[in-house]
């Protein structure tokens, strides 16, 4: 059975669908039978734009872990797609032997066929490391956390200005939604949930994270939840678990969480973030031992990542750390 049909046999039986129940079913269907990232897929993603997206994230991790008095601890990352931006953060601190000798790796991923993925990988690396469905269980060691375009996957709630929430519909073997009207608001309990945990835990054994997503300040205003397939824009409701549904991250929210539980933190757009890291130095020192082919890839990488125009802005950096 598709899982249209499942979901129109859903509503038939249960009534109208939740934005954030139809979201939970389709990329739990989406994910979990692919792997949809690079040019042959549907979308592309930072670490599969340059290794110096992964190298610049290792660094900064390392440096927590050291300013942190360099403790046994967890390395954690959340949605770890191909398992790129880990082998690179690996790649790039490996010198590093304390490092990878006091870490366990915690790879969060529901998806069996990008958990392979993902373990192909990193089979080179030594670090203990293992995989699993959820945030939690952790143990209790510091954590040292990486989540790149992961709150954007997951379900949100949608509400017109009514207050009502938007729900989905069946008419006619079709999904519809129930009003034609553009929602005014949306809020992500399930990302606020795994904020929550993280935040508790932080909090309870120190460490810090990087939350990297196309994400908007200043509070929900409108509808941003899209389809996307073969890198376009798609339907949201017309090919059910075959397009990539994400909305865009309430960062501030997240960030209130964190400032709750008396954790420090700060946002910054991408660009800035990665410029401060040394993007442009570390890129142009990859160009000298590159082809032509690669050096083009390497500094129109470095744009794509970095340029307001592009993701530089519109990708935010959310930075908590449990150190003053
Ligand atoms: N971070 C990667 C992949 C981003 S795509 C990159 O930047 O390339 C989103 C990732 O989150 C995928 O690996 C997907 O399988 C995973 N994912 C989506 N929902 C999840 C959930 N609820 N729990 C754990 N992983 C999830």
């Amino acid at each position: 059975m598709t899982l249209l049909s499942q979901l129109i046999r859903r509503i038939t039986e249960q009534g109208p669908l939740p934005v954030a129940d139809y979201m939970e079913a389709c990329n739990t269907h989406y994910y979990a039978t692919r792997d949809p990232f690079g040019a042959g897929g549907d979308f592309i993603t930072a670490p599969e734009i340059s290794q110096v997206f992964g190298e610049l994230l290792g660094a900064w991790m390392l440096d927590a872990w050291m300013q942190a008095g360099s403790p046994k601890a967890i390395l954690c990352e959340l949605g770890p797609g191909r398992g790129t931006l880990m082998r690179d953060a690996l790649n790039a601190t490996k010198r590093y032997e304390a490092f990878h000798s006091s870490l366990h790796l915690h790879m969060v991923e529901t998806s069996p066929v990008l958990q392979a993925a993902q373990q192909r990988a990193l089979s080179a690396f030594t670090l203990k490391m293992q995989w699993q469905a959820g945030f939690l269980p952790l143990p209790p060691l510091p954590l040292f956390l990486i989540a790149n375009e992961f709150f954007d996957a997951l379900p949100i709630h949608q509400f017109y200005a009514d207050g009502t929430e938007r729900h989905i519909t069946e008419r006619g073997g079709m999904l519809h939604w129930d009003r034609d009207e553009i929602p005014a608001r949306e809020t992500s309990p399930a990302s606020l949930e795994i904020m929550q945990s993280l935040a508790q835990h932080l909090r309870a054994y120190g460490g810090a994270a990087l939350i990297i997503d196309y994400g908007y300040r200043g509070g929900s205003r409108g509808c941003t939840l899209q389809a996307v397939k073969h890198h376009t824009y798609a339907d949201p409701l017309l090919t059910p678990g075959e397009a990539d549904l994400t909305a865009h991250v309430d960062m501030d929210a997240l960030a209130a969480v964190a400032e709750k539980a008396g954790l420090g933190w700060n946002i910054i757009g991408q660009g800035p973030f990665l410029r401060q890291l040394g993007i442009e130095l570390r890129t142009v020192a990859l160009c000298k031992q590159a082809s032509e082919e690669q050096k083009e890839n390497l500094l129109s990488g470095m744009e794509r990542l970095t340029s307001s125009a592009q993701m530089g802005e519109l990708f935010k950096v959310l930075i908590i750390t449990s150190l003053s």
